[in-house]
C-alpha cells in the first residue's frame, strides 16, 4: 500500500455565481483508496510513537461508519501493527461496509454498549503494556501535529484554508501550519457543538492566528442530511467533477459556496478547501441518491 500525494491541489474551480474570489481544493480524497483524507495525517505521529515505544497493538474507538476506524485498520496493517477497534453499540446482525473493510484489514472488532462506549471502556483482555490507545477520531496533540503536515503537500499562497470540523484536530493542525496572515475557517458538522472552539484551543497555543468555526451548516446534526445538501453535492459534482461525502465535505463545500455568495470572504481572497476524504461513508446512502 502506497500513498500518493502528487497533483492533489486543483486549479481554480468554478463555484456557481462566485466571481470575486478564487477557490482551489486540496484533494486528500485521492491519496489512497481506503486511507483517504485527513485520517492518515492525524494517525501518523501516534503510530510513530507506538513503534518507538515498541507497542504491538493500536486500540481506538468509533462508530459503525467511522472513517477513523477503517483508516486506523488500514494504516496499522501498513505499519505492521495489530489493531483493535472498540465499536459503539451491540454487534449488528450484518456489518456495515466500514466494519467489513476494517475486518478485512485485520482489525479486531469489540462491540460495546453505548453506556460503556461513552466511558471509553477498554476490554480487560486488551489492556496491557503492548497496547497503545488513540482517542476517538484521533483527537489529541499528536493528531494535530500530524494534521499540520497536510499543508506540506500544497503551495502556501492562499489567504484562507477551509475545512470540515469533527473533533477539531485537523483544524488545530491547519492553524499550527498556517502563516500569520492566513486564516482558517472551519465548518462544524455537528449541531450546536460550541465546545469545539475550546477543543481546538486546547491543541494549539497559537495566539496570533486568525480562525473561526461556523455552526450554521450542520443540516440537522452529525451524519444527518436534507435534500438541499444532496442536491448541492450532485450539482457540485456536475460542475467540478469533485465527489463529496454527506457527513463532512458535502457540508463544507455547501457552506463555503453559500458564505462566498454572501461575500463572507473579502474580494480577491484565494481559498484552499481541504477535501478531507470520507467518501466511503456515502455507501450507507440509498443507491441512486448521488450521481457519483
Ligand atoms: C474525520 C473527518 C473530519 C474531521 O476531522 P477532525 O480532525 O475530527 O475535526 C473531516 N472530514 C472527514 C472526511 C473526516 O473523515
Amino acid at each position: 500500500m502506497q500513498l500518493a500525494f502528487d497533483d492533489i491541489t486543483t486549479g481554480s474551480i468554478q463555484f456557481s455565481g462566485i466571481k470575486d474570489i478564487e477557490v482551489s481544493v486540496l484533494r486528500l480524497d485521492k491519496i489512497h483508496p481506503v486511507i483517504s483524507g485527513n485520517k492518515w495525517f492525524k494517525l501518523r505521529y501516534y503510530l510513530q510513537e507506538a513503534k518507538e515505544q515498541k507497542k504491538k497493538r493500536i486500540i481506538t474507538f468509533g462508530g459503525a461508519y467511522s472513517n477513523h476506524i477503517v483508516a486506523t485498520a488500514a494504516t496499522c496493517k501498513m505499519s505492521d501493527l495489530e489493531a483493535a477497534g472498540i465499536i459503539r453499540g451491540e454487534e449488528p446482525p450484518s456489518y456495515s461496509h466500514t466494519l467489513l473493510k476494517a475486518k478485512e484489514y485485520g482489525m479486531q472488532l469489540h462491540f460495546t454498549s453505548r453506556e460503556e462506549y461513552h466511558h471509553k471502556k477498554v476490554p480487560a483482555e486488551l489492556l496491557n503494556d503492548e497496547s497503545y490507545l488513540i482517542c476517538e477520531g484521533g483527537f489529541g496533540e499528536k493528531g494535530a501535529e500530524g494534521a499540520a503536515t497536510i499543508l506540506d503537500h500544497t503551495k502556501n499562497d492562499f489567504t484562507h484554508y477551509c475545512c470540515a470540523v469533527g473533533t477539531g484536530t485537523m483544524m488545530a493542525g491547519l492553524i499550527k501550519a498556517a502563516l500569520p496572515d492566513q486564516k482558517v475557517t472551519g465548518v462544524s458538522v455537528m449541531k450546536n457543538n460550541y465546545e469545539l472552539a475550546d477543543n481546538v484551543r486546547s491543541l494549539t497555543n497559537e495566539k496570533n492566528k486568525e480562525w473561526e468555526i461556523i455552526h450554521d451548516y450542520h443540516f440537522g446534526g452529525y451524519a444527518k442530511y436534507q435534500p438541499a445538501l444532496i442536491g448541492f453535492m450532485n450539482e457540485f459534482y456536475r460542475q467540478t467533477h469533485i465527489p463529496s461525502d454527506f457527513v463532512y465535505t458535502g457540508k463544507l463545500f455547501y457552506a463555503i459556496s453559500d458564505l462566498a455568495q454572501k461575500h463572507f470572504f473579502p474580494a480577491g481572497s484565494r481559498l484552499l478547501i481541504i477535501h478531507s476524504g470520507g467518501l466511503q461513508g456515502n455507501i450507507s446512502l440509498k443507491k441512486g441518491t448521488l450521481i457519483f
